[in-house]
């Protein structure tokens, strides 16, 4: 039988220069002879590229050499011939097939578990913190407030207890404990707004108790904060931050900034448009179970909003806003909430 000759064009992977060489098959070697060059390597140190329509296929020599054959018919039999090469094309092009699956569904069950897994691990974990550990962060994200965005508030005492009051005489709709402390603090750079800390510490700024034109629109603002504290929605995203930040320090080797970083999660945290559902929900039964319309939370929404786009507005070129949790301006859903408060 005569031996498969396979004409092609050889690069010595040093100089441009295209050589024209006869590939032939001796032994499990490929010699590669014509036009100044010959030389002899094992079929198993080369590296011959999949056959992809009229292209011509490569094969890579470990020297950096390289050939270009166009007769692919011919080279598939030199391949056949010289025992396993074409088997092990069509392998590696099966191994890649699996691999693109593996990564597919690796990807997918990443993505799932963000989206599904994630969330229903912390909330998991959200309700089974003891309060110590409650207590401790919210302690310490308080203090970090305290020095980054806080004064001390400058209401009368009366004024604050008069609040305080207020709202704990009000009747909560369902026996779920969550103890709370309502707190007042003064920020001109947050302006109006309200934040349930873990430990069931509400701060509410000054700037919202004076932007209210009733106090009954600050309950409502309390009573939805509560509902945050019930569902332990706050508690909830700092674990889920935590955890996919101790995943990424841990992915980039620095884990100590994880910890470091939960006060600021806080800050940067903005809640799922789910959980300002179901906040809204507690806040509008909690109202009327005490003769309270919630279209007061309603106005007090519009209101924040519109103090917040102007407040957005002439911040522009200022500092960075602070990402604070709740009530913030250009919040798409607003409107939406307010509609269905006054459903209520
Ligand atoms: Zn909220």
């Amino acid at each position: 039988m005569r031996p498969v000759q396979v004409k092609a064009v050889y690069f010595d992977g040093q100089s441009a220069r295209a050589h024209d060489v006869v590939l032939s098959l001796a032994g499990a070697s490929l010699e590669v002879s014509g036009d100044s060059i010959s030389r002899r390597d094992a079929l198993s140190n080369l590296r011959v590229s999949e056959l992809m329509g009229e292209a011509p296929r490569l094969i890579k020599f470990p020297d950096g050499a390289h050939c270009e054959v166009r007769d692919h018919a011919g080279l598939s039999e030199l391949l056949a011939e010289g025992g396993h090469r074409d088997g092990l094309v069509v392998q590696l092009q099966n191994r890649w097939r699996w691999a693109l699956a593996a990564v597919v569904i690796a990807v997918a069950a990443v993505a799932a578990g963000y989206r599904w897994g994630l969330p229903a691990v912390s909330e998991w974990i959200a309700f089974k913190l003891p309060g110590k550990a409650l207590a401790q962060m919210g302690e310490s994200t308080l203090s970090y407030l305290d020095q980054a965005v806080f004064s001390p508030s400058k209401l009368s005492d009366n004024r604050q207890q008069a609040l305080q009051k207020a709202f704990v005489q009000l009747a909560v709709p369902d026996e779920i404990d969550a103890a709370h402390v309502i707190v007042f603090r003064d920020s001109p750079v947050i302006g109006a707004n309200a934040m349930a800390l873990p430990d069931g510490t509400i701060v509410v700024t000054d700037q919202l108790v004076s932007l209210a034109k009733h106090d009954e629109e600050i309950l409502g603002v309390l009573a939805h904060e509560l509902g945050h504290l019930k569902r332990r929605h706050s508690l909830r995203m700092l674990i889920q931050g935590s955890i996919v930040g101790a995943v990424l320090a841990w992915y980039v080797g620095d884990v100590s900034s994880v910890a470091a970083g939960l006060p600021t999660l806080m800050l940067q945290m903005r809640y799922s448009r789910d959980h300002e559902r179901e906040a809204d929900v507690y806040a509008a039964r909690m109202l009327k179970e005490n003769g309270i319309s919630p279209a007061r939370l309603a106005d007090m929404l519009a209101r924040l909003e519109q103090a917040h786009t102007s407040q957005t507005a002439q911040q522009k070129k200022g500092a960075e806003e602070p990402g604070f949790s709740d009530y913030f301006a250009s919040h798409p859903d607003t409107h939406e909430r307010i509609q269905a408060l006054e459903r209520n």
